[in-house]
């Protein structure tokens, strides 16, 4: 049990140990889940996504689809590899994560399994199966990181299910026995001690009880009341991870995690629709019909996401979102995914790609119009995204947030912006370091670079960090349609970051505008700084500096950046990228561009305001 108190230390505390940010934003009961029970007779095999029904519907829909055949003859592809591939083996690289070898497993289980479905062809299905035993036969499922398990459920119980006509009976036993052993038995007693993730409102909550609720489904004939007591269990549970897409549908956790978290949520909800046809509510919870609106509008105009957070700037083609456009019948949702995948040729990426042929919708959206050009979304963590034009690669987009610098995964990031026009992300965010650097989730989280703000799109002010328990606002945000703002404006947003720099400053403003020529404006006031206040932007680009002008130069384009502060001797500078220690990314090919403005006295006004406009 100690373990478990480690993670769920680990995870709920952010630096100086505090408490994690769920007062209060518990659901209120969803319906039905105390009286969910198991009917007389479930389903037949294969009851769980990929159904004898609709393996029939996909086999005639790509007789016709031309997008589905292409997904479906690329899915089979990668499952050809597959079959090549060796046999997952138990590793734990970190001392402390199995995750790797889940994640490979459930990827190797689900295609060759999906090929076998859809072609026929033995030789998958034997391989699912061999991968299937070899996992079965680990001593166990490293349940000290429940994450390890709920993947590992996942993988095995797919297979199970869709493969039960194929395994023989031994084998079917010796599966089925280690679902039990591995993942049902080690997860009965968290739920009946209500530990941690079963309380969380973040990616834990959604993938252990999806794991675990498809582990249960999948040996439900064989264990009726063991499988009962679980899916009941996560029914009740699933509420307190989904309170994290309230009230708009952003995920606190940012883009990469909501990838992970919803597509899990995607699962959870289309397994229990179809073995019960029942959501038990869940679909209720708020912000989840809109939550794809806040999905697309992290992601820039290549495929980049809005990085805050612990996050990297590779975007995760969900297959949630097939799912999400189904349950709330947002054909939009479908477009836009089946768009992602083909651009970016993302047919057979990620462990979950089988569930874009499963889950696939071929709506067409009537509608016509496209998403607003600039949106916010409110919750744990307030961001805003802007752009110029949707479906054009050159678009410029400005991603902008305010936000709680105690979320899960959270950086101190409030007032951090990414960029990028004519193809290139000029501001960047360095994204994730190593999670096994000590302290990472724990007291020396605030000391590395990629996670304070020396290493973030906004201010430092004397070189210290913003206060960890900042909880910043975006306190407007006016688009085009508001009356008062100029024609060429596509819309500007204001931060009140006073409580990031909280005993730095009297306040602390940041203004964000983006142009329709792509210009975008930061404009900062701060008053009663008692040091000097550090602009800064991370970027790849090369910077020529010419004082108060800085030309950015990348792949063939360039942008001009134009500096006003109140002094007439500041300007641009240079300043390296390195962090401080040798154990954390380097950061190499990264520089910060900066400006640093020096308050003359105790109650004067810093003013610095950045432009930085396309160059044709
Ligand atoms: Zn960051």
């Amino acid at each position: 049990m100690k373990r478990f108190f480690i993670f769920t230390v680990v995870f709920a505390m952010i630096a100086g140990g505090l408490a994690p940010i769920t007062g209060g934003r518990m659901p209120s009961a969803l319906a039905a889940e105390e009286t969910l029970t198991f009917p007389a007779k479930l389903p037949v095999h294969p009851r769980l996504f990929l159904t004898v029904q609709r393996e029939k519907e996909i086999k005639e829909q790509i007789s016709t689809d031309v997008f589905l055949k292409k997904l479906v003859s690329e899915l089979i592809k990668k499952a050809d590899r597959a079959k090549k591939d060796k046999l997952t083996e138990y590793v734990i690289p970190d001392g402390k994560r199995l995750l790797g070898s889940s994640r490979r497993s459930l990827e190797r289980t689900s295609v060759l399994a999906f090929a076998y479905r859809m072609t026929g062809d033995k030789t998958y299905a034997d391989a699912a199966l061999a991968e299937m035993l070899a996992v079965c036969r680990f001593k166990d499922w490293n349940p000290s990181h429940y994450l390890d398990t709920g993947e590992m459920a996942t993988a095995v119980g797919i297979g199970y299910d869709w493969l039960y006509d194929f395994i023989p009976v031994k084998e079917r036993n010796e599966i089925k026995d280690a679902v039990v052993k591995h993942a049902l038995n080690t997860g009965l007693p968290i739920y009946e001690k209500n530990n941690w993730w079963t309380k969380s409102n973040n990616n834990w909550n959604e993938v252990c009880n999806a794991g675990l609720t498809i582990g249960a489904l999948a040996v439900a004939d064989e264990e009726p009341q063991l499988a009962e007591k679980i899916v009941r269990y996560a029914v009740k549970s699933l509420p307190n991870g989904l309170s994290a897409y309230k009230p708009d549908g952003a995920y606190p956790e940012g883009p990469v995690y909501w990838g992970y978290g919803a597509s899990f949520t995607g699962l959870m909800l289309k397994v229990l629709d179809d073995v019960f046809k029942n959501d038990f509510g869940l679909l209720k919870a708020e912000g989840l019909n809109i939550t794809g609106d806040y999905y697309m509008s992290v992601i820039g105009p290549n495929y980049r996401n809005f990085n805050y957070a612990d996050a990297g700037d590779t975007s995760d083609s969900s297959p949630m979102m097939f799912a999400l456009s189904t349950f709330y019948n947002r054909p939009d949702y479908a477009v836009w995914i089946r768009n992602f995948l083909e651009r970016m040729n993302r047919y057979q990426h990620g462990r979950l790609a089988v569930f874009h042929a499963i889950w696939y919708n071929p709506a067409k959206d009537d509608k016509g119009s496209s998403p607003p050009l600039a949106q916010k979304f409110t919750g744990i963590q307030d961001v805003c995204t802007m752009r110029t034009e949707w479906n054009n690669p050159d678009a410029a987009f400005l991603g902008f947030k305010g936000g709680n610098n105690r979320a899960n995964h959270g950086h101190l990031d409030i007032g951090s912006f990414v960029y990028e026009v004519n193809g290139v992300r000029w501001a960047v965010d360095l994204g994730t370091d190593d999670y096994n650097m000590p302290g990472y989730f724990g007291k020396q989280r605030w000391d590395y670079f990629r996670l304070n703000n020396k290493s973030h799109n906004t201010l430092v002010i004397g070189d210290k960090i913003q206060n960890p328990t900042a909880d910043c606002k975006i306190v407007s945000l006016r688009t085009g349609k508001n009356a008062g703002i100029s024609d060429n404006i596509v819309a500007f947003a204001s931060v009140d970051m006073t409580d990031a720099y909280k005993e730095q400053v009297k306040t602390a403003q940041r203004f964000a505008t983006l142009l329709k020529d792509g210009t975008v404006l930061i404009q900062d006031t701060v008053i009663g700084a008692k040091e000097p206040v550090r602009w800064g932007m991370m970027t790849r680009a090369d910077i020529k500096l010419d004082g108060k002008t800085a030309i950015l130069s990348q792949d063939g384009k360039k942008i001009r950046l134009e500096m006003t502060t109140l002094y007439d001797s500041e300007k641009f500078e240079i300043v390296s990228a390195k962090p401080p220690t040798k154990a954390e990314r380097q950061n190499e090919g990264y520089q910060m561009l900066t400006i640093v403005s020096k308050p003359k006295g105790e109650n004067e006004k810093v003013h610095i305001a950045v432009t930085m406009k396309p160059e044709k």
